[in-house]
């Protein structure tokens, strides 16, 4: 048995050219992963299917939004059959990594690939979470009634010439938490929560939708200025629809605090769950995800960046947003910033 047992293992590893070939025994302990993913691209099942193809493991996956896939991690508790947990932005996994619902990673592979400030926390037992693509939270501007240049930090959003003008989604929603756990980094407490008192004082409206519905509320002129995922710019700026394309027409967008601190950018983040019934083949996903090839489809499939250094993107709205000068602090922290932002936003009644 032994003897017809080694050759199929050799090539079952020969073929999973980005993990290790000293896992024993995964065929049979690990041939299935079971995925709670937030993301639901169509492009991420080609993805699945190269895992699958590389290392004979099937992938199960369960799609649902961020909010609902940690809320059922929580039900099912040590009966969960999550192995792999994908989540959008820092906010949420660091809320999910404070819950209690990963298990830290050691992994030289992924720790050499994935930069050490787009990581989860990491106690001495290796990281929490690993971010797998990046995206920006940019400025966009309705080209007839504002300057690129009037808008050029994100500190300028609350000059006197913008009251009235400025919309966002929820402050509560884990992107704006973020950005605003990322100014509270840079700026300290006391000036993000001015800074805060000035965004209420600006709006245009309470806040409402999500960044699609700012980029359009800019093009119609009901508002000057928006926040947005560089991502959503993307999708509109290949859309085909004559309707998107003429909201792009009208409006610019600006890559905030070039001469300063930088773009603050987020992440979509992959981690082990705490009771992975098969955490072997849960790191190899991960690791599979880091691969040139995967991070290409990952992150281009949402029109973002890869983590990884080097990967090449055949994308050519990210190519028209050009190279940018973005934030380097751990993203980590901006999602250990929420509670404290949340207060703020609770004082200065940012809905
Ligand atoms: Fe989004």
């Amino acid at each position: 048995m032994k003897l017809l047992h080694q050759p199929l293992r050799l090539l079952a590893a020969a073929l999973a050219l980005f993990t290790s070939l000293t896992t024993p025994g995964w065929a049979q302990d690990n041939a299935v992963l079971n995925l709670y993913s937030a993301r639901h691209y169509p492009t991420d099942e080609a993805l699945y299917e190269g895992f699958t193809k590389a290392t004979g493991i099937t992938v199960r996956r369960v799609e649902t939004d961020d909010a609902s896939l940690l809320a059922r991690l929580k039900a099912e508790g040590s009966a969960s059959p999550a192995d792999v947990v994908l989540l959008v932005d820092a906010s949420r996994l660091w809320r999910a990594e404070v819950d209690g619902l990963f298990q830290p990673v050691k992994s030289k592979l992924l720790e050499s690939r994935v930069p050490a400030t787009l990581r989860g926390k990491d106690s001495g037992q290796g990281p929490m979470w690993f971010g797998l693509s990046t995206r920006a939270r940019v400025i966009v501007y309705n080209k007839a009634l504002i300057k690129a240049e009037d808008v050029a930090t994100y500190e300028s959003l609350v000059q006197p010439k913008l009251r009235g003008g400025v919309c966002t989604r929820s402050g509560s929603h884990p992107y704006n938490l973020s950005l605003f756990g990322a100014m509270t980094e840079h700026l300290g407490p006391a000036k993000t929560e001015d800074w805060l008192r000035g965004l209420v004082a600006n709006m245009a409206r309470t806040p409402k939708g999500g960044d699609t519905d700012q980029i359009k509320a800019v093009a119609s002129g009901e508002c000057q200025v928006a926040l947005t995922n560089t991502y959503y710019l993307a999708r509109l700026m290949r859309s085909t629809k004559p309707e998107d394309q003429a909201v792009m027409g009208k409006v610019g967008v600006v890559f905030p605090n070039q001469a300063s601190w930088g773009t603050h950018v987020n992440v979509a983040g992959g981690a082990v769950a705490r009771h992975a019934k098969h955490p072997e083949a849960a790191v190899r996903f991960l690791e599979y995800l880091v691969s040139d090839a995967a991070q290409a489809h990952f992150a281009g499939g949402n029109n973002e960046w890869p983590v990884v250094k080097g990967v090449v993107l055949d994308n050519p709205a990210l190519a028209a947003m050009g190279p940018f000068k973005s934030e380097t602090i751990p993203v980590s922290i901006v999602g250990m910033n929420q509670v404290k932002v949340q207060q703020m936003l609770d004082r200065v009644g940012y809905r």
